[in-house]
């Protein structure tokens, strides 16, 4: 039954929303996955693409309920990186291979356009052969425009969750889905090549918030999707709320590289998180991503997103070692380029 509606998934590259439902949660899911497999080595072989994540600040304007850096958390010490520390990583991680270097914080004032400008400029000049990727929130079209201008092609934003009123549950007032997705919009209109995603097992979700997440994306045909499970953060109201499943994250991993063969779509650090296998996991799901950490050691506990992230302790060069063992392992490759999507 199942395997019917996964080839018909793998066939058309879409199915009816209790198909979805169905697959979502299915327990037997080794077909899906492996059918997941198949696709991803259409358009990629088994190659994997490394983004180095330089993590620039942990000071955030926001309150979402479900993030740890939220600007009400008064238990966690603030951060944010030098320009000087931010070419340092990004030189160091070049020199392991990376060619891709993505810039996320939380809504940090400090980082003004003109800084953010700034730095992806004398970025894109250190590393003309690299592409500049930002996650940075919410910002003005002009600001993306001018964050363009400067060199950034890609940019994440992840929609978090598609329905209003889920959305609701999980943001206090001051923010709009309506506001995310626009910028989601304006991104694409600019040209970026764009990423969004959300959580798996946030509060209150449904089967069918993530029926809807799915139809979202696929209106707005992201070029790189990420997904992760939600994991509590004891600072924050949800921090007593369960986490999202290994099961549920990875059977939808699968699911978006049969809707989405072309997508850029990564074995995330929270999947790594929830299980000691879960990016392998994920690699054998689809995913097609790493994204390991280039921020400063010192720092790295104090992007504290969620609790017990892993590889905080690591430096950039052992992240990258044990990274391209684990993605042997599933028998992929770990390359050196710069990853661009492929559609
Ligand atoms: N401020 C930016 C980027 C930093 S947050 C933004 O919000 O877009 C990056 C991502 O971390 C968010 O998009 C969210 O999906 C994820 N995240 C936040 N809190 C989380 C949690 N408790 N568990 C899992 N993922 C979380
Ligand atoms: Fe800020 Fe992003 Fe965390 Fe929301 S998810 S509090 S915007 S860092």
């Amino acid at each position: 039954m199942n395997e019917q509606i996964v080839d018909t998934l793998y066939q058309s590259q879409n199915a009816d929303d209790e198909s979805l439902k169905l697959l979502i949660d299915c327990d037997d899911s080794e077909y899906l996955h492996h059918r997941a497999f198949e696709a991803r080595k259409k358009f990629y072989q088994t190659d994997v693409y490394m983004r180095g994540l330089i993590e620039i600040s942990n000071y955030c304007r926001n309150n979402c309920y479900y993030c740890g850096l939220r600007a009400a958390n008064h238990h966690l010490d603030r951060y944010r990186l030098s320009p000087e520390e931010i070419y340092a990583c990004a030189a160091e991680g070049y020199e392991l291979g990376f060619r891709t270097f993505v810039l996320q914080g939380g809504e940090d004032p400090w980082f003004s356009d003109d800084r953010v400008c700034e730095i992806v400029h004398t970025l894109c000049t250190n590393h003309p052969d690299c592409a500049v990727t930002l996650s940075l929130g919410e910002k003005s079209k002009a600001s993306y425009q001018a964050f363009y201008d400067a060199g950034a092609r890609r940019y994440l934003l992840r929609h978090e969750t598609a329905e209003d009123a889920h959305y609701r549950m999980l943001h206090p007032d001051s923010m709009l889905l309506s506001n995310r997705k626009q910028c989601l919009w304006d991104l694409k209109a600019i040209g970026y090549q764009v990423g969004s995603g959300f959580m798996v097992g946030s509060p209150f979700q449904t089967l069918d918030n993530l029926v809807a997440d799915l139809r979202f994306l696929q209106q707005l045909e992201p070029d790189m999707i990420g997904i992760g499970p939600f994991i509590p953060q004891k600072d924050t109201p949800f921090g007593d709320k369960a986490q999202g499943t290994l099961k549920q994250t990875l059977n939808l991993v699968a699911i978006l590289r049969l809707l989405f063969p072309y997508a850029l779509i990564p074995a995330t650090t929270a999947l790594g998180t929830i299980h000691p296998r879960g990016r392998e996991l994920g690699l054998q799901a689809g995913a097609n991503v790493v994204m390991p950490n280039l921020s400063p050691v010192k720092y790295r506990k104090l992007y504290a997103i969620y609790d017990d992230k892993i590889c905080t302790g690591d430096e950039s060069a052992q992240c990258r070692r044990c990274l391209a063992r684990r993605v042997e392992s599933v028998g992929c490759k770990l390359v050196v380029d710069r990853g661009d999507v492929k559609r």
